[in-house]
């Protein structure tokens, strides 16, 4: 059974906020509160789901299990597969050379659901890896595809912390895995114990201030639906959005610095092109849509925090 906590900003500790929308309880079999909220912290502009669930082993095992990733049938889905696994890690590390100052190489990826991309991308290239995977069912697929890496399944805040010795990271990366955590500066505190000096965080995670976030909840409001933000209890269960100022606060608390932050619209620009008869209105949204990328509402951040030497 999940805690529900109903106190502060997750991310920067503030307790004033602002209510968005209720959230969709959904139909997956967990205990929920009788009311679920989306704020937004007054201070950093987080949103977060309020209550705050803590889920527990069992609710975990729920939620997130081989279900949660659908196989991809469609070709447009291979597609983005397909793009998710080349074109953006090619892209990130391309970002990781240019911020990295640690000589070691050593990747620690958390939350590494069942690919594990850039992680597979590094060990081609000679790194040594380490995956974490809280889900025992993720986890199993991991030792199954990559019998080269360690892979561990406990807790990451407290990855190491039995150890005399630690063994530190030059890069922990991790790839749509802060949002669902209701604890994101414990995770901050434990990347800038476990990396070396220059080393880097590197996260991915949506950016719920969007235009296309904005856009939504105006219609959502209009059809008095719940509110599209984070959405708690559906699919992908996520409980924290992060804005610039909420990053650079956490940061802060945990000890890094916030080196590079990148907004984007992301895996959605090629599709728009793959339609021959909505090609006028694509050519008529791109313009728009690289703006939007450019005053920062694209739909997904990219946020690289270095531990200084
Ligand atoms: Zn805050």
């Amino acid at each position: 059974m999940p805690q529900f906590k109903n106190d502060k900003c997750p991310v920067c500790g503030h307790t004033g906020y602002a209510k968005i929308g209720k959230s969709d309880l959904g139909t997956v079999k967990i205990e929920k509160p009788k009311e679920a909220w989306v704020v937004k912290c007054k201070r950093c502009k987080a949103i977060f789901a309020n209550p705050m669930p803590v889920w527990s082993a069992d609710d975990f095992a729920v939620l997130y299990n081989v279900e949660y990733f659908p196989p991809a049938k469609s070709f447009i889905s291979k597609r983005w597969e397909s793009h998710m696994s080349m074109g953006n890690t090619h892209r990130r590390f391309k970002v990781i050379q240019k911020y990295l100052k640690a000589e070691n190489k050593r990747v620690l990826e958390f939350g590494a659901g069942v690919k594990a991309y850039m992680s597979k991308f590094l060990y081609a290239k000679g790194w040594s890896v380490t995956l974490q995977e809280p889900s025992k069912e993720f986890a199993a697929v991991l030792r199954n595809t990559c019998p080269h890496f360690e892979i561990i399944d406990s807790d990451f805040t407290h990855h190491q912390t039995h150890y005399q010795k630690i063994t530190r990271y030059s890069l922990i990366y991790a790839d749509s895995v802060m949002e669902h955590v209701h604890n994101p500066v414990d995770y901050l505190k434990r990347c800038a114990e476990l990396l070396e000096p220059g080393g880097i965080f590197y996260f991915i995670s949506p950016n719920e201030h969007s235009l296309k976030n904005a856009v939504k909840n105006i219609v959502s409001k209009v059809r008095k639906k719940p509110t599209p933000y984070i959405a708690p209890y559906t699919q992908p269960y996520h409980l924290v959005g992060f804005s610039g100022k909420g990053i650079k606060l956490a940061s802060q608390k945990a000890g890094l610095l916030p080196v590079k932050r990148i907004t984007r619209y992301d895996y959605m620009w090629w599709r728009m092109f793959e339609h021959k008869k909505r090609l006028p209105l694509s050519l008529l949204i791109a313009p728009l849509l690289f703006l939007v990328d450019l005053i920062g509402w694209g739909t997904n951040q990219e946020i690289i925090l270095r531990k200084e030497i």
